[in-house]
């Protein structure tokens, strides 16, 4: 039986056979892993913080043929304000969501950096849960191969002068002269708040101040452009 030891932060926890939970977990080094937990469930259980989302910990595992069980866990972080706070949960269950989705059996650092600072900006900084949705949503995109234009037409090449699209087709940002049936149409406000928020760096969001309902709009649209990228219908957003 081999023992393993790995950082990482808990995606998903499902209730499994009588006592236990199922984790799903996103390692630093061995990339998405699926482990049990077991007895848990039990009303004295010492680990029962490990099968909570957002945890991120030093996990001690046995690994059989690929079947792993948590024997031990040291947390470094619970992200408590987020589980506890409504728009931060929204946020972050999104984070989690996405990760899960994009993420495979093979280790990604610079993801899981990117997941650990929004993580960390949601619990500690004051920046807007949905500015901070968004700009997770557009790292995404740029993630899998589908970051937005914010300058050029990607149809024509042209510089944008008028109005924007966003082509749920092709994913990507068009001028009115190449918008089809498949294109959204942004409204100045809803492109300009977008292309600032991609502009920004993390850290600098806080300083973005916009109306929700603006911010609601986008981040519809986003999901939808993603939920196409990926086939699939993301769950957590509200
Ligand atoms: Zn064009």
């Amino acid at each position: 039986m081999e023992q393993i030891k790995f950082k990482g932060i808990v995606l998903k926890s499902i209730d499994y056979k009588e006592k236990d939970k199922l984790l799903t977990i996103f390692s630093l080094e061995l990339g998405k892993l699926t482990a049990v937990l077991k007895g848990v469930r039990q009303e004295k259980a010492k680990l029962k913080f490990a099968a909570m989302p957002f945890c991120f910990a030093e996990f001690v595992a046995t690994n059989v043929n690929g079947y792993y069980t948590i024997t031990e866990c040291y947390q470094i972080e619970s992200f408590y304000d987020i589980f506890s706070n409504y728009k931060k949960s929204v946020a972050g269950f999104l984070f989690l969501e996405i990760s899960c989705i994009i993420m495979q059996k093979s280790p990604d650092e610079s993801w899981f950096l990117t997941l650990l600072n929004f993580l960390k900006e949601l619990e500690f900084s004051k920046t807007d849960e949905k500015i901070l949705e968004i700009k997770f949503l557009l790292t995404t995109l740029k993630k899998i191969g589908y970051a937005l234009s914010f300058d050029y037409c990607t149809e024509c090449g042209l510089k944008f002068m008028g109005d924007v699209h966003l082509n749920l087709e092709t994913g990507e940002l068009e001028c009115s002269t190449c918008a089809n049936i498949n294109s959204v149409k942004l409204t100045k406000q809803q492109f300009s708040v977008l292309k600032i928020i991609d502009l920004s760096s993390l850290n600098k969001l806080e300083s973005i101040k916009q109306k929700e309902d603006v911010l609601n709009e986008i981040k519809q649209v986003l999901v939808k452009n993603l939920n196409l990228r990926l086939g699939v219908m993301l769950k957590s957003v509200y």
